[in-house]
C-alpha cells in the first residue's frame, strides 16, 4: 500500500482484526453485485469505500424519479441514465482506487456464470425471484459465497450461503418454490426508504468479513428484521439433502 492508501484505510488498519493484512486482502478482492437499486446502492458504496479492489455491478434499468427515495447511489440529475453508469460515478467518486466494471445488461444464467467465475463473493441485491434463483444456481455450481438480501414494506432479511462448503444450505433449500407466483417486484411494492440501507449495510458487513475471513458470518442463518417493531430474529437454516440445486451437486461432488 502507498501512503495515500495507508491514510485512506487507516481506520480499518487500526482494527486488530483487519490490520494491513486484512486491508490488502480487500484490495485484492473482486465482488459481483447483482443489482444497483435499493440494496445494491449501499452494498456497493460501502464495498467501494472499504477498498474492495474490483467491483462488477450489473443492472439493466435506468434511473427513475421513483427510485430516488431509497436508491442512494443515484441522484436527480441522473434520471434517465443507466443505473450502472450512475453507480459507477458515485463509487469512483467515493474511491477512485476501486476498479468498477459497470454492466447494463439483462443477466441470464450463462452470463452470470461467466461474471461470477473470477470473483471472491457474490452479492444478490436483485429485486426478482428468477434472478435470485439464477444467482443461487451459479454460486452453487462455482462454489462461491452468496450474500443474499431482500427488503419490502418494513420487512427485511439477510442470509449467507457459503457455498465453498459442501454442507452449506443454498437459497433454494430455504425457498424451494420456483417463485413464479411470488414474483413481487419491489418496483410495484412499497418500501420504507432506510430499510434497504439497513439490509444492504448488513450484506456489506457479511461480504467484507468473508473476504477477510474474520468473525463469524451469517452462514446457515436467516436474519429477519421487522422494521416497524425494530425486532430482529435469527433462524437456523438446514441444508435440504433432496435440494434440486445443491443436493444434486453434492452427489456429483461425492461421485467425483
Ligand atoms: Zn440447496
Amino acid at each position: 500500500m502507498n501512503d495515500d492508501q495507508l491514510l485512506r484505510y487507516s481506520r480499518h488498519i487500526l482494527l486488530p482484526e483487519i490490520g494491513i493484512r486484512g486491508q490488502e486482502r480487500l484490495i485484492r478482492s473482486h465482488v459481483l453485485v447483482v443489482g444497483a437499486g435499493g440494496l445494491g446502492s449501499p452494498v456497493a458504496m460501502y464495498l467501494a469505500a472499504s477498498g474492495v479492489g474490483r467491483l462488477t455491478i450489473c443492472d439493466n434499468d435506468t434511473v427513475d424519479l421513483t427510485n430516488l427515495q431509497r436508491q442512494i447511489a443515484h441522484s436527480t440529475d441522473r434520471i434517465g441514465t443507466r443505473k450502472t453508469d450512475s453507480a459507477k460515478k458515485t463509487l469512483t467518486g467515493i474511491n477512485p482506487e476501486v476498479k468498477v466494471i459497470a454492466l447494463s445488461e439483462r443477466m441470464d444464467e450463462s452470463r452470470l456464470l461467466q461474471l461470477a467465475a473470477d470473483t471472491d463473493a457474490v452479492v444478490d441485491a436483485s429485486d426478482n425471484f428468477p434472478t435470485r434463483y439464477a444467482v443461487n444456481r451459479v454460486c452453487t455450481a462455482l462454489r462461491k459465497p452468496l450474500i443474499s438480501g431482500a427488503a419490502v414494506r418494513f420487512d427485511g432479511q439477510i442470509a449467507v450461503f457459503d457455498l465453498r462448503h459442501a454442507h452449506s444450505p443454498c437459497y433454494h433449500c430455504l425457498f424451494p418454490a420456483d417463485g413464479e407466483d411470488q414474483d413481487m417486484r419491489c418496483a410495484v411494492m412499497g418500501v420504507f426508504a432506510p430499510l434497504v440501507g439497513i439490509i444492504g449495510c448488513v450484506q456489506a458487513v457479511e461480504t467484507l468479513k468473508i473476504l477477510m475471513n474474520i468473525g463469524q458470518t451469517l452462514n446457515g442463518r436467516l436474519l429477519l428484521l421487522d422494521g416497524l417493531a425494530m425486532e430482529w430474529r435469527s433462524i437456523m437454516l438446514d441444508k435440504d439433502s433432496s435440494c434440486r440445486v445443491c443436493g444434486v451437486m453434492t452427489e456429483e461432488r461425492a461421485a467425483e
